[in-house]
Parts: C-alpha cells; sequence; structure tokens
C-alpha cells in the first residue's frame, strides 16, 4: 500500500476518546493523524447534537477533557454543579482538537476500511487516501444499533432504527408536525434524549415508552457521600455483591452507596470471571445502569410532568409483531403479566406515525458493520474479547502489536470506561505506553 500521510501514531474516531487520545500524543511531541469518518471530529456521537435540550448527564464540574486539570470545562463558564448542554462540551471538545491541530495534528476526513500490519500500520480509507503509522489507536466508539428483526419489511421512515441518524431527525418533524403517536423502543437514556427532541420539536401526540422491565434513568439530587474502601466490597460474586449494595443503600441513601462503588468498578468488573459477567449482564445491568448514569434534575422534571399529563407513557412488556397499516404501524404489545394486544399509542387500536429503536448501542461485537472493526476481526488483527461485546485488550487498553483500542470498544475488559470522567484517564494512560513504546 502506497501511503499519502505518515505518522507515528494513526487514530481512528474522532469523538470523545479519539480526540483526547490525538491531543494527549501530540502533547508528547508524537506526530498523530486523526482519522474522522462521520464528520464529527472533536464531538462524536455524544456531543454532536445541536439540540439545547440534549444536557450532559454528569455536573460540569467533573467534565474537564484532561485528568491533570480538573476545572478545565468549568472555566468556560458553566456551573460546576449544573448540566450544561451537551453541544456546549462539543464546542469545548472542538477548541481542544483546534489547539492540537495548531501544535502539528494532522486530519483525515474519511472512513478508514481496511489495515494491514506491515513493518509499520498501514491504514486505508474509503477515498483511497492511504495512512501510514508506527502505532495505531481505535476509538470507534458505541457501534450503531443492528437492525430490529420486528422492524424488519416496515417502511425504515416509520420504523427508525438509528436513532442518531438522518432518518430520525426527518421522523421526528413529521410526527411533530402530524401530531401522531410514537413508539419508542426502550427506555434508557437514548429514550430521554428521543422524548426531549419530540418535545422541542413541538410534538403533541402521545408516546409509549417501552422495555421489559419499564425502567427509566433516575434523577441526580444532592446526597451525602459514603465512600467505601475497596477491601470493604465484596468480591467476584455478582448476587452478595447486589445484596450488600441493597442493604448499603437503605442505611445510606442508594446514591451515596451507587457512587461509591464508581472508582472501584474497573476492578470490579475485572475481578469477575465470564460467568459471573455474564450474569451481571443478564440480570444486574438494567437496574444498575438507571442508577448509575443519572439524568439531570429539570430533565427528569421534564418527563415526570409529560407522563402526570398523559403525554408519555412507561410501559414494562415485550414488542410482538409489527403491521403496517395506511403509512402508521401497528404493534403488537405485551404488558408484563398480561396478554398481547395490538394497540397503537392509547390502546383504542391506532397506529403509531413512528417507532424509534432507543434500545441503545450494537451489544454483539461480531455484528458490527464498521468497516475497518470487521476487517480486522475477520482478518484476526484483533479479536473480541469474552463476551463478545467489545474488542480483548489487556490491562493497557493494548489490543496487539503497537495497537491500542479505547472508549466503549473496551469495555469488555473495564466496563466502567463510557463516560468522560473515566475515558479521559484512558487516553491519558495509553498516549503515555505508546510514547514509551515508541521512544523504546
Ligand atoms: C447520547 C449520549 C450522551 C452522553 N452523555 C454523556 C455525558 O453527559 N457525560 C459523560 O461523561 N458521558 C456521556 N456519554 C458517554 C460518552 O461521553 C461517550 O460514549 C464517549 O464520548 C465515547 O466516545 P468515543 O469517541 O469512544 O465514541 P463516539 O463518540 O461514538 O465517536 C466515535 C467516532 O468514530 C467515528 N468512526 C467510527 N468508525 C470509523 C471509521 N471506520 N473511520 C473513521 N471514523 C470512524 C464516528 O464517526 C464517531 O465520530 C454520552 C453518550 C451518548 C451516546
Amino acid at each position: 500500500m502506497k501511503s499519502d500521510v505518515t505518522a507515528d501514531v494513526i487514530v481512528v474516531g474522532g469523538g470523545f476518546s479519539g480526540t483526547m487520545a490525538a491531543a494527549q500524543l501530540v502533547r508528547r511531541g508524537l506526530g498523530v493523524v486523526l482519522v474522522e469518518g462521520g464528520g464529527r471530529a472533536g464531538l462524536g456521537t455524544a456531543y454532536s447534537t445541536r439540540e439545547p435540550v440534549h444536557l450532559l448527564n454528569v455536573p460540569a464540574a467533573r467534565m474537564s477533557a484532561w485528568p491533570d486539570r480538573p476545572d478545565d470545562f468549568v472555566a468556560g463558564g458553566h456551573d460546576p454543579e449544573g448540566f450544561a448542554p451537551r453541544r456546549e462540551f462539543g464546542e469545548y471538545l472542538q477548541t481542544i482538537l483546534d489547539q492540537a491541530v495548531a501544535e502539528g495534528l494532522k486530519r483525515a476526513d474519511g472512513t478508514a476500511v481496511l489495515a494491514e500490519r506491515d513493518g509499520g500500520w498501514h491504514v486505508g480509507l474509503a477515498d483511497g487516501t492511504k495512512l501510514v503509522g508506527r502505532a495505531l489507536v481505535l476509538a470507534q466508539g458505541n457501534q450503531p444499533p443492528g437492525t430490529m428483526r420486528a422492524g424488519e419489511g416496515s417502511d425504515p421512515a416509520l420504523f427508525v432504527n438509528n436513532p442518531w441518524g438522518s432518518e430520525a431527525r426527518a421522523a421526528i418533524a413529521r410526527v411533530a408536525a402530524s401530531g401522531g403517536d410514537v413508539l419508542i423502543l426502550g427506555t434508557g437514556l437514548t429514550m430521554v434524549d428521543m422524548v426531549l427532541s419530540l418535545a422541542a420539536a413541538g410534538h403533541r401526540g402521545r408516546i409509549v415508552a417501552l422495555s421489559r422491565r419499564g425502567q427509566m434513568p433516575r434523577a441526580h439530587a444532592a446526597h451525602e457521600a459514603a465512600p467505601v474502601e475497596f477491601a470493604a466490597v465484596p468480591q467476584g460474586n455478582v448476587l452478595v455483591l447486589w445484596r450488600w449494595l441493597r442493604k448499603r443503600s437503605g442505611a445510606l441513601g442508594w446514591r451515596g452507596a451507587v457512587d461509591a462503588l464508581r472508582p472501584h468498578a474497573q476492578a470490579l468488573w475485572r475481578g469477575f470471571d465470564p460467568a459471573e459477567q455474564g450474569r451481571f449482564l443478564r440480570h444486574a445491568r438494567p437496574y444498575w445502569d438507571v442508577h448509575r448514569h443519572r439524568i439531570a434534575p429539570q430533565v427528569a422534571e421534564q418527563l415526570r410532568s409529560m407522563i402526570g399529563e398523559g403525554r408519555l407513557e412507561v410501559v414494562a412488556g415485550r414488542m410482538g409483531m409489527v403491521r403496517e397499516i395506511d403509512g402508521c404501524l401497528s404493534v403488537e404489545i405485551a404488558r408484563r403479566g398480561r396478554p398481547s394486544t395490538a394497540i397503537g399509542a392509547n390502546g383504542r387500536g391506532n397506529c403509531f406515525s413512528a417507532v424509534f429503536n432507543c434500545t441503545g448501542p450494537l451489544g454483539t461485537m461480531a455484528r458490527t458493520r464498521d468497516p475497518l472493526l470487521r476487517q480486522m476481526i475477520d482478518d484476526g488483527l484483533v479479536a473480541l474479547d469474552r463476551l463478545g461485546i467489545g474488542l480483548a485488550v489487556d490491562e493497557r487498553s493494548s489490543a496487539g502489536d503497537r495497537l491500542w483500542a479505547l472508549g466503549p470498544l473496551t469495555k469488555g475488559e473495564f466496563w466502567e470506561i463510557v463516560a468522560v470522567p473515566d475515558i479521559r484517564v484512558q487516553a491519558q494512560e495509553v498516549a503515555d505506553d505508546i510514547a514509551r513504546e515508541l521512544r523504546a
């Protein structure tokens, strides 16, 4: 492969993980090229939203991109305890990217489709550009959701599979104008974003949000901290840990009890054997996620009032057959503990004008459609982690010879590695590691 751009390090993915890995590497005097294929360099999936109603779900005080400069984000004037619009965090991240470019970072706007290990790492982009580097960092983030079987055969403008894509934006505008009822599959953070987008667009119809357990993210609120030593936390067994957490939550308040586990979460996860990790994913995760990933109080209040007004209904149950009738979707829903019925939004037999898949990112890495990951998995250049939810990496986030992975791609190894406070540390440590290895 002939190279058009050479660098010490090629970083693929320009979201928070890739941008911060690149910025950290440039700080260490290394030549870096950052590859971004979705036009979202310095933004990624989370911070490319333009909607002011989409808020951070972490207080500004904890959102610095640099572990060694904890006040860096709030220095921009954000209320340390407040939940800033995510687009403002995107603007902040873009200033970091601009600074790194001023210090020598090269950008390659295009999708990486091919990698070869031949002396160095050779990476090909979809437009034919060829890059060569001594090290490669993979930071492609959460993989977009796979297609849902229930929606197969439905008009993709009605059954919207990717809530972050242009089809979702078009469907939101359409239902806001028509006032039709909406079904959201999933009741987590993506559902919250979707409800806020619909409300902001002026949608006045009803919204049904459906998941197996009907659990919604809880709200942030002031609480007493309840720190705990790692040695005092039960290890290696999900059920024992869960009982301990419930007891501690009862005694000290659940927010303090859950937050106390955060500093230990990676070590606890790595201390589970694969069977325990699988048990956590199957049984504990839905409850852990809604208590651990909390939403801004004002967002929780808006959802509460929409529920009170009957505009939003959160349903525990399963979706069955989907039928398209006269331009809308009739969906069979088996409410938990009740027989299945074909309902529209209000049970009176009307149809949903749109169904949004907000069940979250793809859970099975083997099904990724990212061309580079696909090729690297197929060619044995990377392996899946033991649970198949990400890539196999070691404790240094190394995925192979002069190859590193970052962020949600590494959640099989670390689990607690999807939010800024954790990824910023990983980006720093990976940059240290790469600098050490390339200078050895
Ligand atoms: C909606 C949402 C809200 C969140 N809110 C918060 C919050 O408030 N606080 C917090 O701490 N965390 C939050 N997070 C979590 C966290 O910040 C992100 O998950 C994190 O930024 C992950 O970043 P990433 O760079 O690994 O992935 P992504 O942001 O997904 O970025 C990956 C990038 O790689 C590019 N890419 C993919 N494949 C290729 C390829 N083959 N070639 C070139 N480019 C490619 C994509 O276009 C994309 O820009 C949120 C996450 C989401 C999804």
